[in-house]
């Protein structure tokens, strides 16, 4: 156990692509838990990666990545798969619905894919609870090809909350909502997030949303685009 209930530890870490220059170099990130950080920077400096090597889709060249005690890249990629779905949500910046699952389907995959979370009627309640929270009650039997992308972006939010994850990763997630939408559903995610004792860590392009986190932290620190 390491002190001060840090949820996110990342040392001396270092990423690159296999193809392109980009370079991302992280001397040290650390997020307690319960903290709600909001993530800004330019686009291209690395934000979207970041949060896939925290979520274990991306694996570092070298460093540490800790979520809470578990040092993700020490996984094996299986055990990372379930330890990310069961244990992390993740609002993908390109949501990353399934076509051909309805909306509901589409909540309660991360339960379908994984023996790590359980299906009960009552995950299925909160599924409904949750969809009706962010006002797409009347779309669980669509397909998201009939959604808005402001609709599909709550449907994706409902997906990495269902399971009341201690980690929170959000990619952009209110980036398709009008101004008022906008901070009603930032409200209900803190809501959720409040209620599951998670810890959020959200990138967001909008200057206007970053006072209702506790911590800002500016990517530009970490970009280093080397020329070849
Ligand atoms: P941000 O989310 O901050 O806009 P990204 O993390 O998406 O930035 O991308 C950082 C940089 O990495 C960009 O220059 C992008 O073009 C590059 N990049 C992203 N994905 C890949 C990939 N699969 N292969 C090579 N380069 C990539
Ligand atoms: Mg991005």
């Amino acid at each position: 156990m390491r002190e001060n209930k840090e949820i996110i530890l990342v040392e001396n870490l270092e990423f690159g692509y296999p193809a392109g220059d980009f370079h991302l170099n992280i001397p040290e990130f650390r997020i307690q838990e319960f903290e709600k950080i909001g993530v800004i920077g330019p686009s291209g400096s690395g934000k979207t990666t970041l949060l896939n090597l925290l979520a274990g889709i991306l694996l570092p060249l070298k460093g540490e990545i800790f979520i809470g005690d578990q040092m993700i890249p020490g996984l094996t990629d299986g055990d990372r798969r379930d330890f990310r779905i069961s244990q992390i949500g993740f609002v993908f910046q390109d949501f990353q619905l399934i076509d051909y699952l309805s909306i509901l389907d589409n909540i309660l995959h991360p339960y379908r894919i994984t023996k790590a979370l359980k299906l009960t009627a009552n995950v299925r309640t909160r599924a409904i609870d949750l969809a009706r929270d962010m006002g797409i009650e009347d779309k669980l039997y669509r397909h998201p090809g009939d959604l808005s992308q402001g609709e599909k972006q709550r449907a994706a939010i409902c997906r990495a909350l269902l399971h009341r994850p201690k980690l929170l990763l959000a990619d952009e997630a209110t980036g398709n909502l009008d101004p008022a939408n906008k901070v009603l559903i930032l409200e209900l995610l803190f809501r959720q997030i409040q209620q599951s004792g998670s810890t959020l860590v959200a990138v967001t392009h909008d200057v206007e949303l970053l006072k209702y986190f506790d911590r800002v932290i500016d990517f530009k620190a970490f970009y280093k685009k080397e020329t070849m």
